[in-house]
């Protein structure tokens, strides 16, 4: 499932459709996980597919390192491929905005990092643009490797709306399981630090409908005992 705030635009006819962002997306921001609508292909199941549909699913899906096709079931499918990602491969199981994304800037990812079945020339644009796009583990790099650390460690402090939805392979449930964890931690810390700031402002004053009732609260105005008799009442 590719983050709720995207939205498939039309880019011309050279790229075919993108995915743009529609609300800003902080860095450490889940922008797409595996989810239980997504379906997984064996090499075999794919192979054999009817022609147009395999086409399909050739098209629209990525290679998991055990050869199996993940196939999205929204425009996560449409993500284009840019050798200076704002996306980054997470496992099998989750991409993470490498940076802030802006509102209206294109969510892309490195196709040689989420698995290439054939090499292609890259025009994607950008000044590190590499030429040309393999499969990393095939090309014996990593080039993500040094940065992801960082980024799943800011991944507790931001909004995660994918998280309820999460379905992951097993090593990536550890992953998710480790950041619900430290969300969890996160919460209680920022609990226990209002409560601390909040007891040495002084305790509220609380309503009076939640007080025990004095009589001074039940009498009327007019019937205050502190105050001075009026005259011509008498005693
Ligand atoms: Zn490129």
């Amino acid at each position: 499932m590719i983050h709720p705030s995207t939205e498939l635009r039309f880019i011309g006819t050279d790229v075919g459709f993108g995915v743009f962002a529609t609300a800003e997306i902080p860095p450490g921001t889940l922008v797409w996980v595996l989810d239980p609508f997504d379906r997984v292909f064996e090499p075999e199941e794919v192979d054999a597919l009817p022609l147009p549909l395999r086409a399909v699913v050739e098209r629209g899906s990525f290679l998991d390192p055990s050869g199996r096709r993940i196939f999205c079931w929204d425009h996560g499918r449409q993500v284009n491929h840019s050798c200076d990602p704002n996306c980054l491969e997470l496992g099998v199981s989750f991409e993470i905005a490498a940076r802030t994304i802006r509102i209206g800037e294109e969510l892309t990812c490195d196709y040689g990092s989420i698995g290439v079945l054939l090499p292609f020339e890259c025009r994607c644009g950008v000044p590190q643009c590499r030429g040309w796009v393999e499969d990393a583990a095939a090309a014996g790099d990593d080039p993500q490797e040094p940065t992801l650390s960082e980024l799943w460690a800011l991944a507790d402090a931001v909004s995660q709306p994918l998280l309820p939805f999460a379905a992951p392979d097993p090593q990536g449930a550890e992953r998710l399981a480790d950041l619900q964890r430290r969300r969890r931690n996160r919460r209680r810390r920022e609990r226990r630090r209002e409560r601390h700031t909040f007891e040495r402002r002084g305790a509220p004053v609380e309503p009076v409908s939640r007080r025990r009732r004095s009589p001074v609260d039940i009498l009327p105005a007019s019937a205050d005992p502190s105050a001075p008799p009026s005259a011509g009442v008498a005693p």
